[in-house]
């Protein structure tokens, strides 16, 4: 009952902010983070408002992008090159993967071309060319708390903080919300890697 109000009242909250956050000038996580809490309550409740409401927004979000590769910007507003985070990338997979669960919508081909290209590539996969690219700034010794221990190599497998289109970029590093959110969709990607591989094959090498 207690879970039951308290998802009342965030619904509740997202559709009444809904016209200010839901802009261009906000962060475009704000967006895919809001159509998830809606559509998270939508499905357990079997709210066919919410559900609706969830599905509404997809389509904005998908635009601010490139819905082509699953490349999605940190900041709508600003029409020139960006990064993303991951963050993002990763919220939209799974939004796309839990609408088409719920038969709000049809976004298994999303699915297929965003996990294969900006997805695939916002994962660090080998460490040896991050110490090699020239890095800016001013070098400091290590913190009490922090380290400079083969810090590429022990972060194999982490996502990008700051990804470019369909490139894993270093021009900042990482930050690991990204790495928490990502391998949240992943866990959805294997999920339902059967009806995700069940459609569109043919654009592995769109890049
Ligand atoms: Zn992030």
């Amino acid at each position: 009952m207690r879970l039951t109000v308290f998802f009342e009242l965030r619904l509740r909250l997202s559709l009444q902010n809904t016209a200010e956050l839901l802009n261009p000038d906000s962060l475009t996580q704000t967006g895919t983070k809001m159509g998830g809490w809606s559509l998270e309550y939508a499905v357990a409740a079997d709210d066919k408002e919410a559900l609706a409401f969830a599905n509404r927004s997809f389509p904005w979000a998908r635009e601010q992008g490139s819905p082509l590769v699953g490349f999605f910007p940190s900041n709508a507003s600003k029409p020139y090159y960006q990064e993303s985070e991951s963050c993002e990338v990763a919220d939209m997979i799974a939004l796309a993967i839990k609408l088409s669960r719920a038969g709000a919508g049809d976004y298994w081909d999303d699915v297929d071309r965003w996990v294969r290209n900006q997805f695939a590539e916002n994962q660090l996969l080998r460490a040896e060319w991050v110490d090699e690219v020239p890095k800016p700034g001013s070098r400091h010794k290590p913190l009490f708390n922090e380290t400079a221990e083969r810090v590429a190599e022990r972060n194999v497998g982490a996502f990008a903080g700051w990804p470019g289109v369909n490139d894993w970029v270093l021009r900042k590093g990482i930050m690991h919300c990204c790495t928490g959110n990502a391998t949240r969709a992943l866990y959805y990607i294997l999920g339902n890697h059967a009806a995700i591989r069940g459609r569109n094959t043919e654009c592995e090498s769109v890049a």
